[in-house]
């Protein structure tokens, strides 16, 4: 896998300070994407594991909230897979961070096991990991500045852990702020 930017000390994109990893590759080509350049699964430089190992030691300090990802499109087949290892050692290696993950697939699509597209043998386990998923594709048409932490209405930004308990949708608390 390859990716586009890491962002460190980034306040844009989920709660607190955070680091973000634009991966690359996205097949979901929204209308005026912010990052286009990211379409291309081979743009960038190799995800290996000296940036790993970078991107854990920036989320030990105290003040860092966690990991935010984005793209490009994380939850792509190709990037599940290369990532799922690294979900990993954020959670063993840094208890208490949070991991926000922003995808073009919708909550639905990515359980459900007949949607190929994006649903693979890592999907359930990466979203166990998570703490919040951002989902769907950015909607030129349903674009708003006033949104936090996403770019069109129709996304939403979901509470992992409390949706898979409650066997349905829950959004975050920090959706109305
Ligand atoms: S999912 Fe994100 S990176 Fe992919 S085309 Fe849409 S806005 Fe761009």
């Amino acid at each position: 896998m390859n990716y586009a930017e890491i962002k460190y000390n980034d306040i844009a994109n989920g709660i607190g300070v955070r680091t973000s990893l634009f991966v690359s590759g996205c097949t979901h080509h929204c209308k005026e994407c912010f990052n286009p350049m990211t379409w291309d699964f081979a743009y960038g430089k190799v995800f290996n594991k000296e940036v790993e190992d970078a991107i854990i030691e920036s989320l030990k300090p105290a003040y860092i909230s966690g990991l935010t990802m984005l793209g490009g499109e994380p939850m792509e087949p190709f990037n599940q897979e290369a990532l799922l290892p690294f979900y990993k050692r954020v959670r063993s290696e840094c208890p208490g961070k949070t991991i926000w993950i922003y995808s073009g697939y919708t909550w639905e699509q990515l359980n459900d096991p007949t949607f190929t597209r994006a649903y693979t043998p890592f999907t359930s386990e990466i979203l166990s990991l998570a703490d919040i998923l951002v989902d769907g594709e950015f909607v030129l048409e349903k674009k708003s500045l006033g949104l936090r932490f996403r770019g069109s209405s129709n996304q939403r930004i979901i509470d992992v852990p409390a949706t898979l308990a409650a066997g349905e949708i829950v959004l975050s608390e920090y959706s109305n702020r």
